[in-house]
């Protein structure tokens, strides 16, 4: 019988490799799904040091739905090694990717000294027709072949050493279709100014990690990828494209969302649930709430106006899996006949700008 079992788990053992993926604790909203994607990342392609199956494994495990593989075409530093075109990376990541169900988005780095500096041109048809001595016919290939146009880093110190500036050229960019979206984050950096400029421009917001070594050696001591939000009509390669023209994004990195009120007030919303309506108020009796949060984000709230007949905390924290008790009192005679009570909060870890947090209000059912 021991022998037998022992066959068993050798079959079963032997049929592959395990893997496990931690799934990101992000609601959809309505009328969108939550994708989460990481649209910049290099393998040895460019100047990476891994094979390109490798990104969409460590995407698989990370919990994303969609990744871009955004080799440079201007900087390949193996190719004495690896000779092959610049769309072969995407080729050779494909299957795996669609194995996965990891919408993989063709892609390259257009790689050139300020102005313009960087950028990822996405769904791409030929890369190998980016390869142009003149910038501006690089731009233009790739937006004739359709691509979402993104400023990667624009306030990388390499190329902005003393202050974070848009160019003249980045303005004939946008004026011509050419610039579309910038990443505010971009590996462990963010960029408040540039925040600041996707609000004034309409620019869609990204977070990506640029990793270039394995992902588990960039992000350390339980570090997190940065990741970009996208609230799409579905999970395909359509709506993702979609999605990013209509600026549909929110940037999640460090415990924060960042991203205009539509996408967190719902992602807020549909995080937290009241556990024990009615809670019954009355007048100087304390009663308790219980809030569960089923996201993976502590929200910090902080109150930004008394209550309305009650007393409660000025400040909350709502962990991420758990529910948080906490207690409201009735400071008005009238209270016990009040059918709905109003919590009002700011909360501290969500961002619609640079200096400005989301405005919550929880609603608690009294009677
Ligand atoms: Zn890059």
């Amino acid at each position: 019988m021991k022998k037998l079992i022992s066959i068993i788990l050798f079959v079963v053992l032997s049929l592959g490799t395990w893997a496990q993926r931690t799934e990101i604790k992000i609601p959809d909203i309505p009328n969108f799904v939550t994708l989460k994607c990481d649209f910049h990342m290099h393998s040895v392609f460019s100047d990476g040091s891994v094979w390109p199956t490798v990104r969409v494994e460590e995407a698989w495990r990370d919990g994303l739905d969609a990744i871009a593989l955004t080799e440079h075409i201007e900087y390949r530093p193996h190719s004495q090694d690896i000779t092959s075109d610049h769309n072969r990376s995407y080729e050779i990541a494909l299957p795996v990717a669609k194995q996965k169900g990891i919408l993989l988005v063709k892609a390259a780095e257009i790689t050139r000294a300020m102005p313009p500096g960087h950028l990822n041109v996405l769904f791409t048809k030929n890369n190998n027709l980016l390869e142009r001595e003149n910038v501006l016919d690089a731009l233009k290939e790739a937006k004739e072949q359709g691509a979402f146009f993104i400023w990667n880093h624009p306030g990388w110190k390499a190329q902005q050493p003393d202050t974070i500036k848009w160019y003249d050229m980045h303005t004939q960019l946008y004026d011509n279709g050419m610039m579309h979206g910038v990443e505010i984050f971009n590996e462990k950096e963010y960029y408040p100014e540039v925040f600041q400029w996707a609000l004034d421009k309409q620019l869609t917001i990204f977070a990506n990690s640029d990793v270039h070594s394995p992902i588990d050696m960039t992000y350390i001591n339980g570090e997190k990828r940065p990741i970009t939000l996208v609230f799409a009509k579905n999970k395909s390669l359509k709506s993702l494209k979609q999605a990013m023209f209509k600026h549909q994004t929110a940037t999640y990195f460090n415990g924060k969302i960042m991203g205009d009120s539509k996408w967190l007030k719902p992602i807020f919303k549909r995080s937290i649930k009241v556990m024990n309506h009615p809670v019954g108020v009355r007048n100087n009796i304390s009663t308790e709430v219980h809030i569960h949060n089923s996201s993976e984000l502590d929200y910090h709230l902080e109150s930004t106006k008394p209550g309305i007949g009650i007393d409660y905390p000025n400040k909350l924290v709502l962990k991420a899996g758990k529910t948080t008790s906490f207690t409201i009192s009735g400071n008005s005679v009238g209270i016990g006949n009040v059918p709905n009570l109003t919590l009002f909060y700011t909360v501290k870890n969500l961002w619609i700008k640079p200096d400005e947090n989301l405005s919550v209000e929880i609603k608690v059912r009294n009677l």
